[in-house]
């Protein structure tokens, strides 16, 4: 019997169960029941959280919807694999370790051991977190990248990759966080708006008496400024091209050059360029072959190029040389103007200023795979298909090969040595790994001393082959064979252009086919509030504190109700109304429970048109609710199974079959069969259909009732071609619009619901459907005298 209530309490013991019983083991060998086909495999290559400690809304959205399609795959007979992997490396960890523990980075062992008992410590917690929302991951399938078996992978890779003449190491002007102390790849880097000045510096022109003035933001650079621009337009300039200018301070003399990418109406006409300023300075170093000038440090200080400003800080440079420059009277004019500073912007908070500093680092080739990488995402399914357009446009954007080395310590060590005479590489073997080249010598061939590489990898590195990791990539041929490529890969939009751009790229490098057939992109979880959630902005809520209000199953329904690809606030209302239905669900349940006969084990009796109609109307919920499972839309289907069960089950079919129900002397036996029976039919089917958005509600009643196992085994619901009634819809139609007009009648006259009416007249153009409905109406609104006759339209009078 099930409790009066519902206790929200059963979720917790319906986690255990499932654990202990292996409700969702992955058997890579399973079979379909009763032959020794295998069963076709679904796989999916869930996104790793980075192990902060804590899941936020974001991850339990992005898990719910991935859940929902694991468990309606397993319905209808799929073998699924569902492996949770755990992102580890990430400067955010080294901070903590290094800040709240205080363990020094400069003691490697110690500092690493103290990483990774962090990061196993915030790995148990976030484990926990998914097993309290039902998530039905088998967790021996787990992965982490910070173990051996992952790193051994990725080390791997690279050298697969350095085989195929795809891995570098070079100088090269990388994008530099000095506040961060490492070089980032262009997907961690955007654009944010800051106040600014324009300069306007007058420049000596060496053998001419008129001058040059040209406009910069930036005249901290000077010490790097290699040539002077104008356009060859120009009328002002044409003079200059080809002299030199002379810069004030550093005295260095510097080509004056023509080149039609000059802007000629922004500030004076007339720019320098230092190496690197920004990506523009790189072009044109490259094309006029222009010497390299270093005047940033990694730090973000001045070099000795600075002359006398070397070791201040870059404003205080600025400053000071602003004020000698103005003692001079080299400065004609300062404008105020706000411009877009590229910054540290992405998965992190720091948001500093970038600096393109020319500096050794590894790269991986990219640019001559992008068609390959372009033909096979176009021939994914991407849900929503607009979101294909996010990765296609930065596949055109990339002019850059990918960074892969970061100057940080808790990360995937790069497999090689460099030689200290010659430079060159040298690499580990392939049954070395994983190896920790840091703090190690190799031999060189020319008989040099070759030491190993300090960098580690880029997280993106690690992460990029998840899609290699739950297949068993070069680890079990047989079970890559069958799980890849990976069915679906799930995500957010904000990393396509990280991690599903790396992932295809690696993975059809490495296998040479596609690595997805379906994508399904979720938005970002807004606050309450609609903004951003932030903690500036105080809107964030963590699934704990949802958790302590509502059950998982009413979390999991607000989770479900977001659209594809599209941001989605966190609605403490759709928890609210989610939780209410849960307590209606019960108690239609309860109510079925009363009159409980199992329609599995009863033959089918005679069925009566309100039955049929019922039947009929779920069968629609089920075509519905599997048409867009297959398409990865959640929200419609929940809105046709609840909106179902609140207002055709519970506020018109229930009351329509009470009499039947309460009195067979009157009624007959096999009417109140048949109401029973279509009453368990239609609440097994209801139970199966929700059971992937709501798992422990449903399993609770499907265990109580239908002396199952569990509902998760339990299969999917068919349509039932059969019990599509149009004729049974259309008459029950007339039923229904009575019942209406009756409760009006009733709550506008203060008559209880539940009060007989003494007497009704119905009008209808269809007589004989209203008559052969006749017992339905008396009974369902408790009528005693009920005339029918014909009219112009339905109408009740009383
Ligand atoms: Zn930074
Ligand atoms: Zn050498």
């Amino acid at each position: 019997m099930l409790p009066k209530r519902f206790d929200s309490t059963i979720e917790k013991k319906w986690q255990e169960k499932w654990k202990q019983d292996g409700t969702y083991k992955f058997d890579i060998d399973a079979t379909q029941p009763g032959t020794q086909d295998p069963r076709p495999i679904y796989s999916i290559d869930t996104p790793p959280p980075f192990t902060s400690g804590t899941l936020h809304l974001g991850h339990i959205y992005n898990h719910t919807w991935i859940d929902i399609v694991a468990r309606y795959r397993r319905m209808i007979g799929y073998n699924v694999l569902l492996p949770q992997g755990f992102d580890c490396h990430g400067l955010p960890t080294e901070l903590v370790v290094e800040k709240k523990a205080g363990v020094d980075r400069r003691d490697r062992e110690k500092f690493l051991t103290a990483c990774t008992e962090w990061t196993e410590n915030a790995v148990a917690k976030m484990k926990t977190q998914f097993d309290s929302v039902g998530y039905s991951t088998d967790w021996a399938h787990s992965y982490r990248t910070m173990d051996d078996s992952y790193k051994r992978r990725v080390q791997k890779t690279l050298l697969q990759f350095y085989d195929k003449g795809l891995l570098y190491r070079a100088k090269h002007p990388v994008l530099w966080c000095w506040k961060c102390g490492t070089a980032l790849a262009k997907a961690e880097v955007g654009y944010v708006e800051k106040d600014g000045k324009l300069y306007h510096i007058d420049i000596e022109v060496v053998g001419e008496k008129d001058k040059l003035t040209i406009a910069t933001t930036r005249p901290e650079m000077m010490p790097a400024c290699v040539a002077v621009f104008v356009h060859p337009e120009d009328a002002r300039y044409k003079k200059f091209v080809g002299k030199k200018a002379k810069m004030p301070i550093f005295g260095q003399e510097v080509p004056i050059i023509a080149d039609t990418d000059v802007d000629k109406e922004f500030g004076t006409g007339v720019v320098y360029l230092c190496t690197f300023g920004d990506e523009q300075d790189m072009r044109w170093q490259k094309k006029y072959k222009l010497p390299i000038v270093e005047a940033i440090t990694p730090n973000g200080r001045m070099s000795e190029k600075a002359g006398k400003f070397s070791g201040m800080k870059m404003a205080e440079a600025q400053k000071a040389l602003v004020e000698e420059l103005q003692h001079e009277r080299r400065i004609k004019k300062v404008e105020d103007l706000p411009h877009n500073v590229l910054c540290h912007t992405e998965r992190s908070s720091c948001e500093n200023p970038i600096e393109l500093l020319p500096m050794e680092q590894w790269f991986i080739k990219v640019k001559e795979t992008l068609p390959g990488v372009l033909k096979a995402a176009r021939g994914m399914r991407w849900f929503p298909p607009y979101t294909l357009k996010r990765l296609e446009d930065w596949c055109e954007s990339m002019d850059w090969d990918w960074i892969i080395s970061r100057q940080r310590t808790f990360g995937t060590p790069i497999p090689f040595w460099v030689c200290q005479s010659c430079g060159d590489v040298m690499h580990a073997k392939p049954d070395e790994l994983p190896i920790d080249p840091r703090g190690t010598t190799k031999k060189c061939k020319c008989g040099g001393e070759a030491i190993g590489e300090k960098d580690v990898c880029d997280c993106w590195v690690d992460s990029s082959v998840s899609a290699l990791t739950v297949t068993k990539w070069d680890e079990d041929e047989a079970f890559f064979k069958k799980t890849y490529p990976v069915t679906m890969r799930p995500q957010g939009y904000e990393i396509i252009r990280t991690w599903t751009f790396y992932t295809i790229f690696r993975s059809l490098i490495l296998t040479g086919h596609p690595c997805f057939k379906d994508l399904m992109i979720n938005g970002m979880v807004a606050g309450p509030d609609g903004r951003k959630m932030s903690k500036s902005y105080g809107n964030v809520v963590g699934p704990e504190v949802v958790l302590a209000k509502y059950p998982a199953d009413a979390m999991r329904q607000w989770g479900a109700t977001g659209t594809l690809g599209e941001d989605f606030p966190f609605s403490w209302e759709e928890c609210e109304h989610s939780n209410k239905f849960l307590t209606k669900l019960w108690n239609v349940s309860k109510f079925i429970e009363g009159h409980f006969i199992d329609h599995r084990r009863v033959k089918q009796p005679k069925l009566e048109t309100v039955d049929m109609w019922m039947l009929s109307k779920l069968q629609e919920v089920v075509k519905t609710t599997r048409e867009n499972f297959e398409a990865y839309t959640f929200n419609i289907p929940m809105q046709a199974i609840r909106g179902y069960v609140w207002h055709e089950l519970a506020d018109y079919y229930l009351e329509m079959v009470k009499h039947r129900l309460y009195k067979p002397e009157i009624h007959g036996e096999e009417s109140k069969l048949a109401a029973q029976w279509t009453l368990s039919y239609t609440l097994d089917t209801i139970l199966r259909l929700f059971a992937p958005i709501a798992p422990h509600i449903t399993e609770e009643i499907y265990s109580d009732m239908f002396k199952e196992k569990t509902v998760h085994h339990a299969g999917f619901p068919n349509v039932d071609e059969k019990f599509i009634n149009k004729k049974a819809e259309e008459a029950c139609g007339i039923l229904i619009k009575i019942t209406d007009d009756v409760r009006k009648h009733k709550s506008g006259n203060s008559i209880s619901l539940g009060a007989d009416l003494e007497k009704a007249v119905v009008e209808t153009p269809d007589v004989e459907t209203a008559k052969s409905l006749e017992r339905d109406i008396k009974g369902t609104n408790k009528i005693l005298n009920l005339e029918i006759k014909k009219g112009a339209e339905l109408k009740v009078s009383f």
